[in-house]
């Protein structure tokens, strides 16, 4: 019996037995009450499944990241080892012209990053302020007075326009921003306008609304993970993450309000796009998104726009990942947790503690970056939640999953077994006939 042949007559029947109350009726009572634009089988709550501890949770010095906790957990000399023994490989993969490793696909990956690299915090193009758009006032004319639903819309639209998967809303929570980034304070103050200087960074108080948005990666080169293809696909999702900002944050000065664009830097991404409805946590402490899994890369703009706001989700994934474990099973470096259950127990400064999550041992995933010489994305390539297929039983098995997420064993066990989530071989990377930027926008849309 083959794959559909499976679906068709096992896996099929036991699901539309299981999910028996999933009916064209109740999905379309589900859709009305999903105003978010995921697929009807998501669930919006209140808020977020996962506890923060309010006498804990706060504001974390982004000096404390992995790549600046790097150095403290192994000590320099384990460093200048690492960083030796990754120039000696690269060399040996050099001559011996490994695939995936190869001078090509080196320079893919480099080159993918070209964009990402011409922004930082509040530089280039996460500028926080604006760069050459012209303002309703320069134009003579009031700035934009829509409502908050009619704003969100407008935000939603022109995000997708700039290349987001999907976007989310929601209140800023500030203890999600940085206290300090690169031995500069961050601070709100009442200022119209967001500034820098030499010892801080300014955001206005006005901003109070976080745009959340995710952009997708290109599935094919994550799967070869861990070569230079799929370090490429990574750098892909930043590069297209700057394009998007910049656009999106000139678009919103553009109605005359306040845009403050930000990648990895200045906040926690997860926890606002968590807030925004954009996904669950996952047990790679990582968000994955019901459309896309976690085969997304995550950037968000502060801004003074009045928008309406999203709800955080629940579709499942918490309880799925209970039994799963695959990203754990596979990560090479054994930094992801086996633990059954989230909870508040860090792994280290590189975890801001005082919220529930499978906390990671960070460090370790990036001395196996080294070790491989190109990153890895083995955790994002494996998780089930990761399909470019958008076959109808794809999509059966993520609807019965959100539903009865107690079928997560079956459903891995099922995915492993049909080779989802094997490496992909590099060197066919480059036969492929891909499609635009390399990312198909349907891959796996429910
Ligand atoms: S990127 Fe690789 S090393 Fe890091 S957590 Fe994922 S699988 Fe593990
Ligand atoms: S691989 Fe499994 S356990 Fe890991 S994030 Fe994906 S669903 Fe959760």
């Amino acid at each position: 019996m083959d794959r559909r042949e499976f679906f068709k007559f096992g896996l099929g029947g036991a699901a539309l037995a299981a999910g028996g109350s999933l009916t064209p009726a109740e999905a379309s009572s589900s859709q009305k009450r999903v105003p978010q634009g995921h697929p009807w089988w998501v669930k919006t709550l209140e808020k977020s499944k996962l506890a923060i501890d309010n006498a804990v949770y706060s504001r974390y010095k982004s000096q404390n990241n992995v790549f600046g906790s790097f150095a403290r957990y192994y000590g320099q000399e384990k460093m200048k080892e690492l960083y030796r023994n990754s120039q000696e490989k690269t060399a040996k993969y050099y001559q011996e012209k490994r695939p995936g490793y190869k001078l090509e696909d080196r320079a893919l990956a480099d080159a993918s990053w070209v964009i990402s690299r011409l922004g930082g915090l509040n530089r280039g193009t996460r500028s926080w302020n604006r760069k050459f758009i012209r303002t309703p006032e320069e134009r003579g004319i009031d700035k934009y007075q829509g409502t908050p639903e009619a704003a969100a819309r407008l935000i939603k639209a022109a995000a997708r326009y700039f290349g987001a998967a999907t976007t989310g809303i929601a209140i800023l929570d500030r203890r999600h921003i940085c206290s300090e980034e690169r031995d500069k304070k961050i601070v709100f103050e009442n200022v119209h306008e967001p500034y820098g200087d030499e010892e801080k960074l300014v955001i206005p108080d006005k901003c109070t609304y976080a745009i959340a948005v995710s952009i997708l990666m290109p599935i094919d080169n994550i799967q070869c993970s861990p070569t230079a293809i799929s370090s490429a696909g990574s750098a892909m999702g930043y590069s297209r993450a700057e394009f998007l900002v910049a656009g999106l944050a000139e678009f919103i000065r553009g109605l005359g309000y306040t845009a403050i664009p930000s990648v990895n830097d200045l906040g926690s991404s997860v926890a606002i796009a968590l807030d925004a409805g954009l996904g669950e946590l996952g047990r790679t402490n990582r968000l994955i998104s019901p459309e896309y899994g976690p085969m997304v890369r995550l950037a968000k703009i502060l801004t003074d726009l009045p928008l309406a706001t999203d709800r955080p989700i629940d579709f499942g994934l918490q309880e799925f990942c209970q039994t799963c474990k695959r990203c754990a099973e596979a990560c090479p470096s054994g930094c992801l947790s086996f633990k059954d259950e989230p909870d508040f127990e860090v792994c280290g400064e590189w975890n801001n503690p005082g919220h529930q999550a499978w906390f990671e041992n960070a460090p370790k995933c990036l001395a196996y970056w080294r070790e491989s010489t190109s990153g890895c994305s083995i955790c994002i390539a494996v998780c089930p939640w990761s399909k470019k297929d958008k076959t109808m039983i794809h999509q059966l098995v993520k609807t019965t999953s959100a539903r009865m997420p107690f079928l997560a064993g079956f459903f891995t066990a099922m995915d492993e077994a049909f080779g989802y989530g094997r490496q992909k071989r590099a060197d066919q990377w480059w036969k492929l006939n891909l499609p635009e930027y390399g990312i198909d926008t349907t891959q796996g849309k429910g």
